[in-house]
């Protein structure tokens, strides 16, 4: 189900500063059907709690942004409109509204942070060239896995990993900021060595920037539904992961091990962890045709 909603306001401040302090959410809810996705709890307030069938639409999201972008007060930060739901997931597709998000950001010169798991970004590449000639344009991905088999289970609607990684490159040659985010390495599913060797390779041979890792975490309806998936998928791995989740963090002991190795790997290929959006930078010589 799709619905379409008048949002009241877009921009969102957070004190978390990955990747920006401000969100704005296109979309509430996301077809990706990732099993661990960390946003699912976004939906309790909402009259549905199926994150992954149930899609709100924010059609006035580039009306709503002009308006906050031309206030005074506005100090042209970074934003991020993927923050809970991902902006070029499958509905976006009908509602077409990214590239209106993105004359937004043109027009008011505004750096942008854009975090995907699918290859639809390029649908919009002229854009967000158009964007980065003049205020920064940050592209990040996240991964998981490289076994299609394995992704197609765990994240059965987004795109396959290395044509995620492709496409970052595509970015990345253009001139844009970009950063894997390799993350969740899920426990005794994507967490083999061939399978973190590879994905750090690709990213320094495909020039993505930096590279940060981190386990999966299991909080709240996530650690249910992950559950569930286990149970239907890898039932053998149940007993592991009740000693490795009792709370919604991985154990202390699997982490520690987890980032010796992470850190191992970005030795091996020279790969830093560092990501922030920049501030703004204005080039006022070069002229827009925003609308052509
Ligand atoms: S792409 Fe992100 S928001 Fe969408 S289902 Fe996957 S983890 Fe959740």
């Amino acid at each position: 189900m799709f619905k379409e909603i008048t949002a009241k306001s877009i921009l969102h401040y957070h004190e978390r500063q990955f990747a920006t302090n401000w969100d704005a959410n296109i979309y509430c809810g996301c077809g990706h059907n990732c099993r661990y996705c960390f946003a699912q709890y976004s939906h309790k307030y909402l009259e549905t709690t199926d994150f992954f069938n149930n899609i709100f639409v924010k059609s006035n999201a580039p009306g709503l942004l002009y308006r906050e972008f031309d206030k005074k007060k506005w100090d042209k930060s970074p934003v991020n409109v993927c923050g809970i739901s991902d902006c070029y997931q499958p509905v976006e597709t009908e509602y077409e509204i990214m590239p209106k998000v993105i004359k937004s950001f043109i027009a008011k010169r505004n750096p942008l942070v854009i975090g995907t798991k699918s290859t639809l970004i390029l649908r919009d590449i002229d854009l967000i060239k158009k964007l980065n000639n003049i205020a920064e344009v940050s592209i990040l991905i996240s991964v998981s896995t490289l076994n299609e088999a394995k992704r197609k289970l765990i994240e059965p609607d987004a795109a396959p990993t290395i044509e995620r990684l492709k496409m970052l490159k595509k970015f990345s040659d253009i001139g844009c900021k970009t950063s894997v985010l390799f993350m969740p390495i899920i426990p005794f599913i994507s967490d083999n060595q061939e399978n973190l060797d590879k994905i750090f390779q690709i990213t320094k041979e495909f020039n993505l920037g930096s590279i940060n890792a981190w386990p999966l975490h299991l909080h709240g309806n996530t650690k249910k539904v992950f559950y569930e998936f286990l149970s239907t998928h890898f039932a053998r791995l149940l007993p592991e992961y009740i000693k490795l989740y009792k709370k919604g963090s991985v154990s202390k002991e699997y982490s520690i091990n987890l980032q010796k190795r992470v850190s191992a790997l970005r030795d091996k290929y020279q790969l830093h962890s560092t990501y922030k959006p920049t501030k703004p930078r204005i080039n006022k010589e070069i002229q827009l045709s925003l609308f052509d």
